[in-house]
């Protein structure tokens, strides 16, 4: 008897990381890989790019059919998976066929959330995560000359900062919860950067405030803040985080708090059924504690060790790290592991003269658990390093000062950590660090 399938759900960067790993393992088995979506793999990355018009298709969509066909994948697209029967190996699809797995990847990433404001399923509200969500914003921005924007994370910024190149007479307001913009992935300083610099573009920032309401009224929108003050705009778009989805899986045994529970090899707690991506809840790198990084490098190398354990090898996920980069109003702003006090962390900050630059480490134990860092472009050049330092855990106390002036130093750091410690002088710095902990 033939032997069954693996099945991925999924066709994005956990998905397809996972069937390129099956492949490099298993050239035999076949390979099934079903998608919501019906086009081929496109990156979500880069859909803010597409909305503002400085990419087009080919740029878009990195995946052709011969890929597909080079890895035996069958392509199901345009179906949804609606329910997971892992004591019978099967899954089913929106029209009600089953299909029987030797091995299921869930790599379903994770949908916008829509909060519970008064009106928002009687109103245009707009959301950017898919392809069609970029496309039908592109599509409202063109038209429109006011929008409010609900919500001030990462995607928000990206969504406005695109919005705002394809049309800059369009007059933004954004209405944030938190008392800053980008609550999540900045602390107090960088997000004062980037909000002065989206102010000086023109757009209206109110941080500290809710939407309670939204209500349409012959192509104007409304939205009602809990001040008692109303924004009259023509476009609404919402940006209040996302979650991941696994609302197909209830009742089917498959343990999930806020995403999917994997362990290290990406394994459920059902036999032969992995999960990776932003569906999947594994553990952060730093701190060892539950965590869903919704981010492209965490789905892509969840995916990789998924594919490899579903063909028989082994292999372990050390954990994930929360790491950003955004590139908004013209300043660069990273954010990787840990930049908000706690207890054992060490702080260390440096201002530029003309506050244009801004950087923060974050050690612990003399090694490097995070940093921020706000300035021009080279500020993200460094994010691959430093991403290295941390997850090798080297001691890096000596150059902290080093590190704060001159982030390009940080691959040098890298390569003297490895051959053990006195070797090199750390570089002289001229000014000195602020510094703050342990709290
Ligand atoms: C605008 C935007 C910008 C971003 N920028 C960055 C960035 O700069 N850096 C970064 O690290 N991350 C960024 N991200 C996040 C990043 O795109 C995600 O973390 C990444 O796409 C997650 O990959 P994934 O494979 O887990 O899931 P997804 O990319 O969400 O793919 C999920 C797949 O599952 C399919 N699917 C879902 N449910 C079902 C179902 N029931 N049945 C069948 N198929 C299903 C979908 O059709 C899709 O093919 C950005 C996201 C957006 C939207």
């Amino acid at each position: 008897m033939a032997k069954a399938p693996f099945v991925v759900v999924g066709n994005s960067a956990a998905g397809l990381n996972a069937c390129e790993a099956l492949r490099r393992c298993d050239q035999a088995t076949p390979l099934i890989l079903v998608s919501e979506e019906p086009t081929a793999a496109y990156s979500r990355v880069a859909t803010p790019y597409y909305l503002c018009g400085e990419i087009g298709d080919a740029t878009l969509f990195f995946k052709d059919d011969a890929y597909y066909e080079r890895l035996g994948i069958t392509r199901r697209f345009g179906e949804r998976v609606t329910a997971v029967d892992p004591s019978r190996h099967r899954l089913t699809v929106e029209d009600g066929e089953e299909l029987t797995y030797d091995k299921l990847l869930l790599a379903t990433g994770s949908t916008p959330h829509r909060p519970p404001i008064a009106g928002l399923d009687a109103t245009e509200v707009l959301p950017h995560w898919t392809l069609a969500h970029a496309q039908a914003i592109r599509e409202r921005s063109r038209e429109v000359s006011s929008a409010a924007v609900l919500g001030a994370g990462f995607i928000s910024l990206l969504t406005i900062n695109a919005m705002w190149k394809l049309k800059p007479s369009i007059r933004f307001t954004v209405v944030e919860l938190q008392p800053q913009v980008m609550p999540n992935l900045l602390d107090p300083p960088a997000a004062a950067m980037l909000r002065r610099r989206m102010e000086a573009s023109g757009i209206t920032v109110r941080t500290g405030m809710e939407a309670v309401a939204v209500s349409q009224q012959q192509g104007r929108k409304l939205v009602h803040l809990k001040d008692g003050s109303r924004l009259d705009v023509e476009m609404i778009v919402l940006g209040a985080g996302v979650r991941p989805n696994i609302d197909f899986l209830h009742g089917s045994g498959i343990a999930c708090q806020r995403g999917i529970l994997v362990d290290e090899r990406m394994q459920t707690n059902q036999p032969d059924v992995y999960a990776a991506g932003d569906c999947a809840e594994g553990f952060d790198f730093l701190s060892g504690e539950r965590v869903v990084h919704a981010i492209w490098p965490t789905a892509v190398e969840q995916g990789r060790i998924a594919g490899v354990n579903m063909a028989g090898g082994s292999a372990r996920y050390p954990g994930s790290l929360s790491m950003n980069v955004l590139d908004a109003f013209g300043l660069t702003l990273t954010s990787i592991g840990i930049f908000s006090e706690r207890p054992g962390v060490e702080m260390y900050s440096f201002t530029s003269a003309n506050g244009d630059v801004y950087r923060k480490i974050a050690l612990r134990d003399g090694c490097l658990v995070g940093m921020i860092a706000a300035g021009g472009p080279e500020e993200a050049r460094s994010m691959g390093v430093v991403q290295q330092l941390i997850r090798r855990r080297l001691e890096i106390h000596r150059w902290k000062e080093a590190l704060l002036r001159n982030p390009g130093i940080y691959g040098r750091i890298c390569q003297e950590s490895q051959q053990g410690p006195g070797l090199g002088r750390p570089p002289t710095a001229t000014a000195s660090a602020s510094r703050r902990g342990p709290v």
